[in-house]
């Protein structure tokens, strides 16, 4: 078989989760970010397995994600909607019970219209200036939306994976200029902001990237495992080239192994030369370009050829894969390709 598996580490993930709640204080809640598919390993899993670890409370971005985490952990927690409530919206928000955080007046007018009575929260901006009402647009709602009985509050902070940045005590100050002594509960903090600290929390926390095993989160554990399968190997003599482009020749003799995954897997072309593979505790440089399903790779230290090398596991984390193309680990899991088998354990 020449798919590669993408082994998922659901008792990591739950680890993960465990970790970061522990991070704060027994009276807040923890809860989930699941968008993208559960950042690319399966939002139906992941959800499952959080909802046993005990999360109480998912994120998703767009409506139609929900139907997937709804149908994973039953009619009961919530799901929120980052993107609010679209034009559109209202029957999959009704028929799969999502929270839509309402991101500005024409959201809520559409919202109260649509489906009155249909819980709903509210997310503010405390100066991204990506979603959320504006301080000035809010002050001017407030009264009127609080008398409706929003669920939640929320905003989000660009700048929590820099502890020291100035912008994270700016924009707390912003959110609790919005919000204190509205008897809402209220949610600023992504796994950056759960690790800033307390003042941070309020009531509901919403990491994601860290229970998949992402920076800032740098004790998480390893949840994503890479393992490509070796079609073939062959020797090549020094000056022989590898690779479309001829990009590589070999500077000596020197045993390679053709593995089966590549561009189309989500493995960047940037990659070309410069990543490892690894053959368990045995670094293998990847020579030449990627292709669309193949890579070459230099197994010439090994004693043996080996069935299968791994490019994300414990040796090499999606953060240092995205360090090697000035990417984060967030991209390199959410294009994590559609072709890998993946296996949850
Ligand atoms: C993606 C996202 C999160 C989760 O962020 P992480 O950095 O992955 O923990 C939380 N809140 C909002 C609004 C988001 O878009």
């Amino acid at each position: 078989m020449a798919q590669a598996t993408l082994q998922i580490d659901l008792s990591a993930l739950q680890a993960n989760w465990r970790a970061l709640d522990a991070r704060s204080a027994a009276g807040v809640q923890t809860a989930a970010t699941v968008k993208a598919n559960g950042y690319g390993l399966g939002a139906g899993h992941v959800a499952h397995a959080l909802a046993h670890a005990g999360a109480r409370r998912f994120f998703v971005a767009i409506a139609e994600e929900g139907l997937a985490v709804r149908a994973a952990i039953g009619p009961d927690l919530p799901i929120h909607v980052y993107g609010g409530h679209m034009d559109g919206d209202a029957r999959i928000l009704r028929e799969a019970g999502l929270v839509p955080m309402l991101n500005s007046v024409e959201q809520l007018t559409r919202h109260l219209e649509a489906l009155p009575g249909h819980p709903f929260g509210i997310q503010l901006d405390s100066g991204m200036n990506r979603l959320g009402m504006e301080p000035a647009e809010w002050g001017s709602v407030a009264e009127i939306v609080l008398a409706q009985g929003p669920v939640l509050i929320m905003s989000h902070l660009a700048c929590s994976d820099a502890p020291d940045h100035p912008m994270n005590a700016q924009q707390l100050h912003s959110f609790r200029q919005m919000t204190d002594g509205v008897q809402v509960p209220r949610s600023l903090a992504a796994t950056g902001g759960v690790l800033l600290g307390p003042d941070y929390h309020f009531d509901i926390t919403r990491p994601g990237i860290g229970l998949y095993g992402g920076a800032p989160f740098t004790e998480a554990q390893t949840v994503v495992r890479l393992q490509i399968p070796v079609i073939q190997t062959r020797d090549v003599a020094a000056g022989e080239s590898i690779g479309y482009g001829n990009s590589y020749i070999a500077p000596r003799d020197m045993r390679l192994a053709t593995i089966a995954a590549g561009y189309a897997d989500g493995i960047q072309r940037a990659l070309s030369g410069r990543a490892t593979l690894w053959a368990d505790d045995r670094p293998c440089p990847l020579v030449g370009r990627v292709s669309m399903d193949l890579l070459t790779i230099d197994v010439t230290s090994l004693p043996d050829a080996p069935e299968t090398l791994d490019l994300l596991g414990p040796h090499q984390g999606v953060d240092d894969l995205a360090d090697i193309i000035g990417t984060i680990g967030y991209e390199i899991l959410t294009g994590l390709g559609q072709r890998y088998a993946r296996q949850y354990l």
